[in-house]
């Protein structure tokens, strides 16, 4: 059986303790690989070689770390095959996905903050007669970075990636359900020649490794993606340490459809907004809110289009949703549609777990799911299911539709379907969110910033955002 492996100090490594924990393909319940169940030790090899590693990364010219960085997007790109394959069969999402989107932005994310450092500059203000200040920007140290489960190789790549073109040096930890195209990666940068120490990644469970990485004191800066609830729990660790944090957490997207809107636009955008991935992104509409006068024509074409995706083998060309990455998040997605109906939700297509036959018989897949009849406060309606769930819910009037998509504890995303400019505009500005799409949902531009208000976390990633939380400023003052 395969077994991955740490990369600590430029080399493969058995997890000290010996220890090792299973890794299951989600479309056939079959176990196919081990993990390294690393501990403390683990983290402390991991730091200590990129302590060591730092003062020469953090030294380099920025245009030779860029070098760095374009060599292992090169290399990504020519596996992205081999890399794609891992991730649908780590994750269970369609191969199809995973080559269109996961493993291209992998790399994108690589070859974007190479070149974005080399534009990063700093400000020089001046006092006139008096002087003038100029800022340094400078890196921190070894940072951390935690990433989940539901995009595996794209989000763990989106910190590292900024955090090594700043001049830090790195210890990681991706998600222990989906370790594989992380071990790819550290193979990657072995090819690449990466100077050892520069990026470590320890793979674990995040109630051990994750939690090492968080309260480890010579690591202050942690960057981690991942459920609300993890977020709270690392901000209590860290923040007495003074640690510099970035928090990317939940969300319960609202998805607003107003009467004007480019109608086949918006129902064929919604669909794939509410189950791209199975629904296990945080930035799927997972609430929609219609407007009244055009609630049952939108729904009956929501409908037939959800009804119309393919549920099966994350393999197969023609699936549009593969499995529920794991076993513990389909018994979670099963129960909250248990509780929509005990709060008086009518399923009006899926609700139910799908058996398929062959080598999936053991897997976990959910059909796509449509509820209605629900009062917007509910707790189907407020707390974050991160599955193929999603509902409906009719509107009158702006400010309805404002209050009702502003009533959970998130503040990640949202989007408004109308053509009327000036609505379109109104509701962006209104929405308590850190992105809004309009008539569009995952479009990105990898400069602007993204993150979420609320408890959807602190911060913000993309662009020069994240090349300022890798770095410190430090303001140096030149009196005449
Ligand atoms: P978790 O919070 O459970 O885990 C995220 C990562 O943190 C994993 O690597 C996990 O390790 C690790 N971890 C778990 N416990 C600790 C701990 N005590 N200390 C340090 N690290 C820990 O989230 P999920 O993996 O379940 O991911 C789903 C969540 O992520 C959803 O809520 C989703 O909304 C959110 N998310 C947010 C995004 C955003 O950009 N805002 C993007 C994508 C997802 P392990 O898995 O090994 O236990």
């Amino acid at each position: 059986m395969k077994k991955i492996l740490n990369y600590i100090d430029g080399t493969l490594l058995e997890p000290s303790e010996g220890n090792y924990l299973e890794n299951k393909n989600p479309a056939t319940g079959k176990v196919y690989s081990l993990i390294p169940d690393s501990s403390a030790i683990d983290v402390e090899l991991a730091t200590k070689a990129a302590q060591t590693a730092y003062p020469f990364w953090s030294g380099l010219p920025k245009e030779e770390r860029s070098n760095w960085l374009l060599k292992i997007a090169e290399l990504i790109d020519k596996k992205s095959d081999e890399l794609a394959l891992a991730e649908s069969i780590d994750q269970g999402k369609p191969l199809s996905l995973a080559k269109r989107v996961d493993i291209p932005r992998a790399a994108a994310n690589f070859r974007f903050y190479a070149t974005a450092i080399l534009h990063f500059s700093s400000e020089t203000n001046d006092m006139g007669s008096n002087g003038f200040n100029y800022t340094i920007k400078s890196p921190i140290g070894v940072a951390g970075c935690i990433s989940p489960w539901n995009l595996p190789l794209y989000l763990f790549t989106w910190k590292i990636a900024p955090a090594l073109a700043a001049g830090n040096t790195v210890v990681a930890k991706p998600s222990e359900i989906t370790p594989m195209t992380a071990y790819l990666l550290s193979e990657i940068c072995i090819e690449a020649g990466l100077p050892k120490g520069v990026l470590n990644i320890v793979h674990g469970l995040g109630s051990k490794v994750g939690n090492d990485i968080v309260s480890h004191k010579n690591i202050p800066v942690i960057s981690f993606t991942g459920g609300t609830t993890t977020g709270e729990h690392i901000s209590r660790i860290a923040a007495p340490m003074f640690k510099k944090l970035s928090l990317e957490l939940g969300g319960k997207n609202p998805n607003i459809i107003f009467a004007d809107c480019d109608f086949e636009l918006a129902v064929k955008t919604s669909v794939l907004a509410s189950f791209s991935n199975q629904g296990e992104i945080c930035l799927c509409g997972s609430r929609i809110f219609i407007e009244k006068s055009i609630y049952e024509k939108f729904k009956n074409a929501f409908i037939e289009k959800t009804k119309n995706l393919v549920v099966g083998n994350p393999l197969d060309e023609k699936t549009n949703l593969g499995a529920i990455a794991s076993e513990a998040h389909f018994n979670k997605i099963m129960s909250y549609i248990k509780l929509a109906k005990e709060e008086g939700g009518t399923i009006l297509c899926g609700g139910d777990e799908v058996k398929l036959d062959g080598e999936n018989s053991e897997g976990k897949f959910i059909l796509p799911t449509v509820i209605e009849g629900l009062e917007y406060k509910c707790r189907t309606n407020q707390e974050e299911i991160f599955g193929p769930v999603v509902t409906l819910t009719p509107f009158e009037t702006e400010e309805e539709v404002i209050m009702m998509a502003n009533s959970t504890q998130y503040g990640l995303a949202g989007t408004v379907f109308t053509q009327n400019l000036t609505k379109a505009h109104k509701i962006a500005l209104q929405l308590h969110s850190g992105i809004v799409w309009i008539n569009c949902w995952l479009v990105r531009d990898l400069r602007t910033p993204f993150g979420g208000v609320k408890n959807s976390g602190v911060g913000r990633e993309g662009g020069f955002e994240a090349l300022n939380f890798f770095t410190e400023p430090k303001n140096i003052c030149v009196h005449f």
